[in-house]
């Protein structure tokens, strides 16, 4: 199968997976995570229409995708991946979104960023639905103070929340407590599911999901 082939077949079972959970298929978007590709693995899924890309690394990203930017408007960039506070001024300049929200001291430091360079950026809260002790993430019980120190404290724009569930479990009622806080603290968007689980992702209320070897290989 071609990239394209690939692409279109991820699109097709995320109208299904959204249309079975009677949902509208333009309330799920599609992020490519383009980690570990190179830009002429990217271009041709650039090249089919997709737009929302995410990378897990701020310095690989700044290696691709000012260039990729070039050639093409419209692209949206995703961080995905854990961020240094020494790196946050390089993501605030680089990225649209910053799904990796996961602790008071990078939230501080992302909201003096973005007033320094006068960049407006949407964020994700991560959440460590497992509370697993090697992952980052807010743990679930402090996820209401949390968006309410980024939102009324530091005045970022949290627009949703994300995890990433514990490999070796059954995904669906971590995805399920990801969908409960955020209606329980008026956040509009999850960023939840990945190649193996996004139509179940889905299934339990994900708006964005996250996709990188259905559509780009193995890594
Ligand atoms: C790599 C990655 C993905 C994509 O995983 P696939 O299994 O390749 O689809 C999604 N989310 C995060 C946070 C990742 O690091």
């Amino acid at each position: 199968m071609s990239v394209e082939e690939r692409l279109r077949e991820i699109q097709g079972r995320m109208a299904k997976a959204a249309t079975e959970a009677n949902r509208e298929p333009e309330s799920v978007s599609l992020v490519a995570v383009s980690k570990t590709f190179e830009a002429d693995d990217i271009r041709p899924v650039i090249a089919t229409g997709q737009r929302i890309f995410g990378e897990n690394r701020v310095q690989e990203a700044q290696g691709k995708w000012p260039a990729l930017q070039a050639e093409t408007t419209g692209i949206e960039l995703h961080l995905i991946g854990p961020l240094q506070s020494n790196k946050a001024a390089e993501a605030v300049a680089l990225f649209d979104v910053i799904e990796t929200v996961d602790r008071e001291k990078i939230a501080r430091t992302l909201a003096q960023e973005c007033k320094r360079q006068n960049r407006t950026l949407r964020f994700y809260i991560q959440v460590n639905t497992g509370l697993e002790p090697q992952k980052a993430g807010i743990a679930p019980d402090d996820v209401a103070a949390f968006v309410r120190l980024c939102r009324d404290e530091l005045g970022l724009n949290v627009e949703g929340l994300m995890c990433i569930p514990p490999v070796d479990e059954n995904p669906g009622p971590h995805f399920a407590l990801l969908a409960k806080l955020a209606g329980e603290n008026d956040v509009a968007r999850l960023s939840m599911g990945m190649s193996g689980d996004f139509e179940t992702a889905i299934g339990f209320g994900a708006t964005t999901v996250r996709v990188g070897s259905a559509i780009f290989g193995r890594r």
